[in-house]
């Protein structure tokens, strides 16, 4: 899961400050201290951590919080804010040629995902209308080229490759996208296990010869700080324009995403969510600071939502969502909804109040069996059931589940995540008015 530990330990100490009501200085330092230790926890780079704490420190003891009517939530504002600066404050997009082909170059270590994330970033440019063509350049690993070639197969973008240095291969390759007016080449170069010279000069010479618009470094975000030397390298010797990071949906604690951008100076473009080629999406520093702290990401869950369902049933089901009377109809066309878009927990990852992946694990767990128990469950209610199940009593429960096969207990788990998705929904939405301003096409 995302962020693993990070998030709880976080809300673990915001929670401790706004039990306290009033905040002295030492209650801050205090948290602060708590702070620093989880994210040296989530593996963040040290340096880095100790900046960190030190703007934090620098905005927050000062008497205008401390003397706040809220000083909890101006604290977790602060921790907030500097997550999102430590990220690169803006989203970094992909730098575009004024005139095509735009060529972006894709380098990375072996098994960090680079040549699965080259067919992602056709994929998603294909979608974007553009006519992208994969290159195969790592000649040193003939699976690398079939790969790419069965990779781009299933996207149906063509793949260049061809016997010779991955030199001649790249320049070629221009010369194939200028004459068929591909306007994106992509290239995929060769990984190493470690960094060596040889690989650094072979790169640098693709580099000179093709003068890519886009160095995107590939890291595995499982590797944690190991992923932050590997960029301060490549950046040293090859000059980046930004980084992509695999693997986040793994059991990755943090430290890759919060330090990268820190150490290196090299923005975060896109992450890597998912083995499957539509699992890539835009790094958005504030969203992903929300999710870090718990906030969950509604942003990107509708518009995950509106890329697969068709967009009139993506608002329909947003307001249905946001809805006050939110019922165990919508709740299964929500979880029917949901497994169209990808790996529940991911999705689940992405709602405010998910961020704690543990307790996640232990409530929510849906796997497809689970889904058709529901559905069975639901169905052997009646219409008034489903849509006030506060009337749900012991001898309706007995009924229900001797109509689905199911036991009261089944009955009463349901329930119960039901009343708590409700509740995270409300916690969310607030007022009316936050609900305008975070949705503003939404009556
Ligand atoms: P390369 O050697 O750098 O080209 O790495 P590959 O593209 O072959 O990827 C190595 C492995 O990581 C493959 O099994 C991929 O499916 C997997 N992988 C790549 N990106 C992701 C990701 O974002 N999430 C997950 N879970 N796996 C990924």
């Amino acid at each position: 899961g995302l962020f693993f530990g990070l998030t709880e330990k976080l809300q673990e100490v915001f929670k401790k400050l706004r039990n306290k009501g009033k905040l002295t200085e030492e209650d801050v330092n205090a948290a602060l201290r708590e702070i620093r230790l989880a994210l040296l926890e989530a593996d963040v780079n040290y340096k880095v951590v100790k900046d960190f704490i030190a703007r934090i420190k620098e905005r927050a003891v000062g008497q205008e919080v401390i003397q706040s009517l809220s000083p909890a939530h101006q604290v977790v504002k602060i921790v907030r804010d500097e997550l999102v600066s430590l990220m690169g404050g803006q989203s970094a997009r992909l730098n575009l040629a004024p005139k095509p082909p735009t060529v972006v170059m894709l380098v990375g270590l072996q098994g960090s995902g680079k040549t699965t994330t080259a067919a992602k970033l056709a994929l998603s440019l294909k979608k974007q209308g553009r006519r992208p063509l994969l290159v195969a350049a790592d000649v040193y690993r003939p699976a690398a080229v079939k790969q790419l070639q069965v990779l781009g197969e299933q996207i149906q973008v063509p793949v260049w490759s061809r016997p010779g240095n991955p030199v001649e291969i790249a320049a070629s390759a221009m010369h194939e996208a200028n004459h068929k007016g591909y306007d994106v080449v992509i290239i995929d170069t060769a990984g190493r296990l470690h960094i060596n010279e040889e690989l650094m000069q072979e790169l640098e010479e693709i580099k000179a010869r093709v003068k890519p618009h886009e160095v995107l470094l590939v890291v595995d975000a499982m590797t944690g700080q190991d992923a932050v030397t590997v960029a301060e390298t490549f950046h040293q010797r090859l000059g980046l324009d930004g980084v992509v990071l695999t693997k986040l949906d793994g059991d990755t604690r943090g430290g890759a995403a919060l330090s990268i951008r820190a150490v290196t100076g090299c923005p975060i473009k896109f992450v890597g969510v998912g083995e499957k080629l539509d699992m890539l999406e835009p790094f958005h520093p504030d969203r992903m600071a929300d999710r870090i702290l718990g906030m969950g990401d509604v942003l990107t869950l509708i518009e995950k939502a509106q890329s697969t369902i068709d967009a009139e049933q993506a608002a329909a089901m947003q307001k249905r969502l946001l809805s006050d009377d939110f019922n165990l109809e919508d709740f299964l066309e929500h979880l029917r909804q949901f497994r169209k878009m990808g790996p529940l927990e991911h999705i689940l990852s992405l709602l405010p109040g998910f961020g704690g992946v543990k307790k996640l694990k232990e409530e929510l767990q849906f796997d497809e069996k689970e889904l058709i128990r529901v559905e069975a469950i639901i169905n052997s209610m009646t219409p008034e059931e489903r849509r006030h199940p506060e009337i749900i009593d012991g001898s309706r429960k007995r009924r229900i589940a001797r109509g689905s096969g199911t036991t009261v207990q089944d009955v009463n788990r349901l329930l119960k995540q039901f009343e708590q998705t409700k509740k995270l929904i409300r916690q969310f939405m607030g007022s009316k008015q936050l609900r305008k301003k975070r949705f503003p096409n939404l009556k």
